[in-house]
């Protein structure tokens, strides 16, 4: 199996090792590469989205020419900014901002506030009770039918999937590279 970090910008180094240590959870034998380029790419089972600034994302993926390559990776996990990056509608959104479009779910950027607001919460999801760390967090506003939710904060929606033929999307609005390697082990383990 092999997966791929997207590593042009946010939190790469955080979800290399939860990946890792999903792949050791699980005893399935996972190459990790780092993607920067269109080669990277080539072969992958899955690609993790890090958090960091969704527009600086869609700037530094359209310079490399990887924008439109990412849309083919059959499996996608995205955290935080990479939800916001794979959502098909955004609200709040820069001039100029793209999104992949490919995941069915409305999101509100920046929708809990600032930075200053951003906050942790213990969370019962269905893969088990996580800490969760949201930092200038995308709030979910809306999903399609096909849209099955993991987590939710209250009422709000923080976590959900979908299958799209044989796609597979993942998302959280939170960080969970930063305290979990739960998320991991299941975009993992769906690959498998
Ligand atoms: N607010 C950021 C954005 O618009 C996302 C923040 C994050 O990834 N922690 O991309």
């Amino acid at each position: 199996m092999k997966i791929g970090i997207l590593a042009l910008q946010g939190g790469v180094i955080e979800h290399i090792h939860a990946a890792r240590e999903a792949a050791r959870n699980l005893d399935i034998g996972c190459e990790i590469i780092e993607v920067r380029t269109k080669k990277h790419l080539e072969g992958l089972d899955g690609l993790i989205i890090p958090g960091g600034e969704s527009t600086v994302l869609q700037k530094l993926c359209q310079r490399e020419g990887i924008f439109e390559e990412i849309k083919k990776v059959p499996a996608i996990f995205g955290t935080c900014a990479g939800a916001i990056f794979i959502a098909k509608k955004i609200n709040n959104r820069e001039s100029e901002q793209k999104t992949l479009e490919l995941m069915d779910i409305e999101v509100d950027r920046n929708g809990y506030g600032r930075q200053n607001e951003s906050f942790e919460q213990d969370l019962d999801t269905t893969l088990g009770k996580i800490h969760a760390i949201f930092i200038r967090a995308p709030r979910i506003k809306s999903i399609g039918s096909g849209v099955k939710i993991i987590a939710k904060n209250k009422n709000e929606i923080v976590a959900c999937e979908e299958h799209v033929g044989k796609n597979f999307y993942l998302v959280t609005c939170f960080h969970p590279e930063l305290s979990t390697s739960k998320f991991h082990e299941y975009f993992l383990n769906f690959l498998r």
